[in-house]
């Protein structure tokens, strides 16, 4: 039986506690990147609707728009957003009565100072508050030899570990736009993550504090025609067993994290969730069902956006450019979506806040 959480942000032990309850359930949660108050609110609403606990997570691009793109310095918009939208976060989600995770998406070599800059801001909040203020940093350094890979991310979690923070690292890479599919060369060793990584990593990182692994099994961020990769949910078992035997540990030791879920087939998806994955990262399939929700209301109710009276009847079109109106049918949409993604993922109703 697990035990119950307060309902809101959750950090630390709290945050392992519900990562072991999807584990044993095999259930993961929607890790599902916000851009401003409108996505931050839509997930919230989401996760409530559907009984689920949530991880709300910012990418760096997220987080500068968050803070807005006439921000004058770039850099530190990406840190000061992804700071504004934790804070606004931990202010409202424990209203909505369920568990919500904070983190963030992907950083490179080059964004290990974006990533230092808000561990900066999460050390003073935790001074203050005796809490972190993100449950846990995503690092990316899968572009980079395996064993810096390792020391740079064990480094980073142990001034994460400090302020009881988990680390998300990543091993192999994740394909997409910038990593070349659509090449052929898709048995290229580095889109799946070798179990032998795993294990050198599991060495360092499970005695400094702890981490999460994005793990490549063939997943592409981005939606692209099927066939183009192929999903190999057997490789995630495959570390799993071999860090089980080295180690003499129980069924599924490693927190697994699918990046690229949207537009991934559904039994691939299930699959997955046999072998320890708790967190599934989805972006594009939100952002198109926000987008599709706004374009159709804009096809239905054109004259509103060109007119602020009919130039026919005089009707006043106040009420439908109102941009809280179609902006609530981003919203909307975006939940609907969210709700399939709960339900794929079996996470709908099991909520552990009480
Ligand atoms: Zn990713």
């Amino acid at each position: 039986m697990t035990s119950k959480l307060k309902a809101g942000v959750v950090t630390g032990k709290d945050y392992l506690t519900l990562v072991a309850a999807c584990k044993a359930g095999h259930y993961a949660l929607p890790a599902v990147n916000v851009t401003g108050t409108n996505t931050v609110n839509a997930v919230l609403e989401a996760a409530a609707q559907n009984r689920a606990d949530v991880i709300i997570q910012l990418s760096n691009g997220g987080a500068e728009f968050y803070a807005g793109k006439g921000f004058p310095d770039s850099a530190n918009a990406k840190i000061l957003g992804a700071v504004a939208a934790a804070h606004h976060v931990h202010l409202l989600a424990q209203y909505y009565g369920v568990c919500v995770v904070l983190h963030t998406d992907h950083a490179n070599k080059k964004l290990i100072p974006w990533v230092e800059g808000m561990l900066t801001h999460g050390e003073e909040y935790h001074k203050q508050y005796g809490r972190p203020l993100f449950s846990s940093h995503m690092i990316d350094l899968s572009e980079e030899p395996l064993d810096e890979n390792i020391a740079e991310s064990a480094r980073l979690l142990k001034r994460m570990n400090a302020i009881n923070m988990s680390i998300e690292i990543e091993l192999g890479c994740t394909g997409g736009e910038e990593d070349g599919v659509g090449s052929d060369d898709i048995d290229n060793a580095r889109l799946y993550t070798q179990p032998e990584d795993v294990l050198k990593a599991y060495d360092v990182l499970s005695k400094l504090g702890h981490f999460s692994i994005a793990a490549s099994f063939g997943n592409v961020h981005g939606v692209y025609a099927p066939g183009n990769v192929k999903l190999r949910p057997d490789i995630l078992k495959n570390s799993q067993e071999l860090v089980k035997k080295a180690k003499g540990l129980g069924e599924n030791p490693l927190d697994l994290v699918f990046h690229g879920g949207s537009g991934s087939e559904k039994a691939k998806i299930e699959e997955s969730l046999q072998y320890g994955v708790f967190k599934m990262n989805i972006d594009t399939d939100t952002q198109f069902a926000f987008a599709h929700g706004v374009g159709k209301y804009v096809k239905e109710n054109e004259t509103a956006f060109f007119h602020q009276i009919d130039p026919q009847t005089e009707k006043p079109y106040k009420k439908q450019y109102d941009p809280r109106t179609w902006l609530r049918v981003g919203e909307k949409e975006m939940i609907a979506r969210l709700s399939e993604a709960f339900a794929d993922l079996k996470s709908s109703g099991k909520t552990i806040a009480g």
